[in-house]
């Protein structure tokens, strides 16, 4: 490895093990000064009161409402239920029993001293429900009920509360202009089609994202407008821990940015053929084939179809957890309606897209299948190991040819792989739902509720000493294209495009980074501090 590579990497390697608190900038607290109430009015009157994007969907909304409810008498068990439900939904299904029964105890019998009257007309039906099957949605009539009830006089009360006036700071921190200025750049992690993707850093919370940068003349060149655009808000809605999420737009002279939760592992290319023999152990190939499989059951939920899946789109955390990454040719479906469109990568792209048929979800199936078949064999179906044919000889292959299996794969996998790249998308495994490939004997040993909630452990995790790309000189760095000429209409574009923080992501990074717990103080014994006074 050249000298340069190792100084990037061991640059990046120190920023991540600062990542929190310690990467924070020696100025963090000015840069997120509240700004004094009385400067908060315009968006105090113009703030859609909504509770339950407010004091539900709103991480830092979420917690403050919460404070508020815990300051209150008469709120506090309504705010220890949610959180004994929340706890709930994170055990496993042996303890649910009895964690279960214990929320009954303590929340819906009319004689326990925390009992809640407006979830008490539930209690039989829990206690059936619960002793049924405890992996089911035990509390949900409950859920149900409490945010009915919170979300009426409480919800009023809290509005007139000085939680919600810093939550109203808080907010306004949020619209803050977002510029290059407000992070730091490591090094290059990899090339795509109209730009790059770098490490980087906030600089007022420490936070670590990787960021794709399009250049401006290429997306103009080439007609990608549109593409970038939908890769933008399609990023923006989905949210879900098997799909990479945007936290930040932002443009600078030359690009359009993406900040963009930072996948330290690398792709799954990189792990098959640069670290694999090539192809990886039966036990990766289920966990990250199960991973997959839930992050398309949540885009195709949303009625989106992603059309790209292969191995360099699907990329590690630090943990050993997959996301699907690399949504430019995501389309998402008004209802009912079909996709149409030669689109994806060759090689991966299933019968029915190559002969310009309507297609839904089971193009993402058949993709599937290639990934399963490709992290097994360590090459992708219907090639040779390093074969590149033209593109006309792999789709003839595609659309007529049948798959070989040798002794890697399992009976399990071989099937499997064999369901999911059937020919005709309606015979296909995953033509009546995820459920359908979920329930598959391959998964047989896969927890999906947990998978889906985060809470199965990774087979295996990533060094965090080793810098899991290629070295910086092997990337090629991108360059303009000369001679276009960026004008007014491609303002509107970027007009769209660069609109910050996005709420939800922006949120998460202050409390996880502790920005919040150290800044969201306020006066001695529930007063207000000076920025809140009027
Ligand atoms: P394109 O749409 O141009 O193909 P990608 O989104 O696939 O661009 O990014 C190109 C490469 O950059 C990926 O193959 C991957 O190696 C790297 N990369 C992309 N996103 C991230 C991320 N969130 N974290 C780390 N590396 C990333
Ligand atoms: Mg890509
Ligand atoms: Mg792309």
């Amino acid at each position: 490895m050249e000298i340069e590579s190792m100084v990037a990497n061991s640059v990046l390697v120190r920023a991540r093990e600062g990542g929190g608190s310690k990467g924070r900038s020696w100025k963090w607290k000015e840069m997120l000064r509240f700004p004094h109430i009385s400067q908060c009015k315009e968006l105090a009157n113009t703030i859609e009161r909504d509770y339950y994007s407010l004091c539900v969907q709103q991480p830092i909304g979420k917690k403050l409402f919460q404070l508020f409810c815990r300051s209150r008498h008469d709120l506090q068990n309504y705010i220890s239920f949610q959180d004994a439900l929340e706890s709930f939904e994170t055990k496993s299904d042996a303890e649910r029993r009895v964690v279960g029964t214990n929320i009954i105890q303590r929340f819906l019998l009319s004689q326990s001293l925390q009992s809640l009257p407006v979830v008490q007309s539930h209690v039989q039906s829990c206690i059936q429900a619960l002793e049924m099957d405890p992996s089911a949605d035990v509390f949900c009539a409950c859920k149900k009920d409490l945010h009915s009830y919170l979300s009426g006089q409480p919800f009023m009360q809290y509005q007139k509360s000085m939680f919600f006036d810093r939550f109203i700071q808080w907010k306004m921190i949020e619209r803050q202009p977002v510029t290059k200025q407000c992070f730091r750049q490591y090094r290059l992690l990899g090339k795509g089609g109209f730009g790059e993707v770098w490490a980087c850093q906030v600089r007022s919370s420490g936070m670590m994202y990787a960021c794709k940068k399009l250049n401006k003349t290429h997306v103009k060149k080439r007609r990608g407008e549109a593409m970038a655009l939908n890769e933008k808000e399609i990023l923006e809605a989905v949210d879900s821990r098997f799909v990479v999420n945007l936290a930040y737009t932002y443009e600078t002279k030359n690009a359009l940015c993406m900040v963009l939760t930072m996948m330290s592992g690398g792709d799954l290319r990189f792990h098959i053929y640069n670290i694999g023999s090539p192809g990886l152990e039966r036990e990766r190939v289920c966990f990250y084939a199960a991973e997959v499989c839930c992050g398309l059951n949540h885009l195709h939920q949303m009625s989106i179809i992603y059309r790209d899946l292969k191995p360099e789109n699907i990329l590690l955390d630090d943990k050993g957890h997959i996301r699907i990454s690399d949504l430019g040719l995501a389309v998402r479906l008004s209802n009912g309606k079909l996709a149409h469109g030669r689109v994806g990568t060759t090689g991966y792209m299933a019968p029915e897209v190559i002969r310009h048929e309507h297609y839904g979800a089971s193009a993402d199936w058949w993709g599937l299948g290639c990934l399963i078949y490709e992290m097994t064999a360590g090459r992708p179906p219907l090639r040779t190991r390093g074969e590149h044919p033209k593109s006309d000889e792999m789709e003839r292959r595609i659309r007529y040819e049948k798959e070989e299996y040798t002794k890697v794969f399992s009976n399990e996998a071989k099937d499997l792989c064999t369901s999911l790249l059937i020919k005709d998308p309606k015979k296909r495994l995953g033509s009546q739902g995820a459920s359908e490939v979920k329930a598959h004997p391959f998964f047989k040993n896969i927890n999906f509720r947990m998978l889906d909630i985060g809470l199965v452990e990774p087979p295996f995790k990533t060094d965090p000493r080793q810098v899991y790309c290629s070295d910086v000189q092997d990337i090629e760095e991108f360059s303009s294209v000369k001679g276009v000429v960026l004008d007014e209409t491609d303002g509107e574009l970027y007009f769209k495009f660069c609109t910050g923080r996005v709420p939800r992501m922006w949120q998460n990074e202050m409390i996880e980074t502790g920005c919040f717990m150290e800044l969201n103080t306020f006066g001695p014994m529930g007063t207000r501090s000076p920025d809140l006074e009027y």
